[in-house]
């Protein structure tokens, strides 16, 4: 995939699960740290993220997978047909989706109708 494409979806995959963790996860112990981006010997920068350790290990596997994707257009992981997650860590990365998601679906309402803080 394109560098732009790994990029975009590295700092996307960090934002669902920084979303997911922060309302989660508030009560637990944070790291602090960070991942560079390093795709196809360039470096495009990097993510700070503030997790916990579970979560620590998600986005590190999901990076790491985003990383040795073999394919050239990256198709959605759901519908890849070679998938690289093993079984449990995948049914984590899809829950944690699948409510941020919809925790950033409902903040694009609430802005768009001024409903609550913001
Ligand atoms: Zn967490």
């Amino acid at each position: 995939m394109t560098t732009e494409k790994f990029e975009k979806d590295a700092r996307t995959v960090h934002k669902f699960i920084q979303l997911y963790c922060d309302q989660k996860h508030k009560n637990a112990q944070k790291i602090e740290g960070f991942i560079e981006l390093n795709y196809k010997n360039k470096v495009l920068g990097e993510i700070q993220y503030n997790l916990c350790n579970e979560c620590e290990k998600t986005l590190k596997i999901s990076y790491n997978n985003l990383l040795n994707c073999p394919h050239n257009e990256k198709p959605s992981c759901r519908k890849c047909p070679a998938p690289c997650y093993e079984k449990t860590d995948w049914k984590k990365v899809a829950s944690i989706m699948k409510y941020s998601g919809m925790q950033m679906g409902l903040l694009k309402i609430r802005k768009l109708f001024k409903i609550g803080k913001g």
